[in-house]
């Protein structure tokens, strides 16, 4: 993981980071030509954001498809591959943190504060009203993380945020309350029928308003569905995953559940494992290699819902790479300006976008927010230098 050190380093190196050749990462089985696509056959209603952060080459992503063959099956045959996203190289909370913002955003030094540029959750919430439980980031990456459900910026802010969970549990005031209120279960053997009695009666107003609106609306079988998931949340039982990459597994995992129960308008998921890859090459490619395995079930889980089918899009992204040469560890550090470092691939599919297309311009990785914005239908308004990536649609 990027310690402040190492943070701070990277953003001092970032300073007069600019230049850099024009090398192309070839993309691998590159027959795939960015073919004229067949109209598109829906509409966006469900954005998924995978910050796939940690610093991944794409060397190791779609340049070696056998690294990820279910994002490059499942997504990317179906959906669009921009090989050549710019980055810039102000560390990782400060890169990942550009991708919810659409602004590069220089947080290297003051590494655990918010963002004064609203998140993509803060528009979607504020311009289109949408109820905080629909709009979810699952965080992998401990306290800097929880940084990326809402800004400071004085027209958005807190009351626009996202409900963040992570696999350590769930952030956000709103569920904080219900926990303090109905506190966690004593003991894992606490009987689960005594532990749900108290979480309904613990439980916050609005989430009771939400369960009491789903039981009239769906089966017994569904709303007990919802109770069990936000028990296993507050309790911990969801996911026992361990190995390299284990904090990433349990983000996806956790993120598909919360496709599966509260069919967010956007979901975003924040990882950061693979950057292990400063100590062990072997176990960054391991970490690419789960997370392609988690991210293909989560997918799979959209495909086999009815109500998500057809109407979601996904975004794949690293915040940036990694340098071009091993260090002396057989790792891989991120400050050589190489376009192995500065230039990112995103896979995304959308019903509104091509198939099966390889974009060959430079984008830029803060174009995400804007792009996953015009599909919600809503403005970036203080995202001034990113853009729609306008090519993408069919
Ligand atoms: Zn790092």
């Amino acid at each position: 993981m990027g310690s402040n050190r190492l943070s701070r380093r990277d953003f001092l190196r970032a300073g007069g980071a600019a230049a850099g050749a024009a090398a192309l990462v070839p993309i691998a089985g590159g027959a795939r030509a960015a073919l004229a696509a067949p109209a598109a056959s829906g509409k966006t209603e469900h954005v998924i954001f995978v910050a796939f952060a940690g610093g991944v080459r794409s060397r190791e992503t779609v340049g070696s498809p056998n690294n990820i063959p279910n994002i490059m099956k499942k997504i990317a045959d179906r959906g669009v591959v921009c090989p050549q996203m710019v980055t810039a190289n102000v560390g990782h909370y400060g890169a990942t943190l550009s991708m919810f913002t659409g602004n590069t955003e220089y947080m290297g030094i003051r590494e655990n504060e918010r963002g004064d540029h609203p998140t993509i959750f803060e528009y979607l919430r504020k311009q289109k009203e949408v109820p905080s439980r629909k709009v979810w980031l699952s965080a992998g990456g401990g306290t800097q993380q929880i940084n990326f459900s809402y800004s400071l910026h004085k027209n958005y802010g807190a009351n626009y945020g996202a409900n963040i969970i992570s696999s350590d549990g769930v952030f956000n005031a709103e569920f904080k309350d219900i926990l303090d209120q109905f506190g966690r279960p004593a003991m894992p053997g606490e009987e689960e029928s005594s532990a749900l009695a108290r979480l309904r009666d613990g439980m916050d107003a609005d989430l009771k308003k939400h369960l009491t609106a789903s039981a009239a609306a769906n089966d017994a079988e569904t709303t007990r569905r919802i109770e069990k998931f936000i028990l296993d949340e507050i309790s911990g039982n969801t996911t026992k995953i361990t190995g390299p990459g284990a904090g990433d597994a349990k983000t996806v995992r956790v993120a598909a559940n919360i496709m599966r129960v509260f069919k967010p308008t956007l979901l975003g998921i924040s990882l950061i494992a693979a950057d292990c890859a400063h100590g062990s090459f072997n176990n960054y490619v391991e970490v690419i290699r789960r997370n392609d395995e988690e991210i293909g079930a989560l997918w799979d889980a959209v495909q086999n819902d009815p109500d998500l089918k057809d109407k979601t899009a996904i975004f794949i992204i690293p915040e940036f790479g990694r340098d071009k040469d091993l260090n002396q560890r057989n790792g891989l550090d991120h400050g050589d300006g190489s376009d192995d470092l500065r230039k990112v691939a995103l896979v995304a599919a959308a019903p509104e976008f091509k198939k099966n297309a390889v974009m060959k311009q430079d984008f830029q990785t803060i174009d995400v927010c804007p792009t996953m914005c015009q599909l919600l239908g809503v403005k970036p308004e203080t995202a001034p230098k990113s853009k729609v990536m306008k090519e993408l649609w069919a």
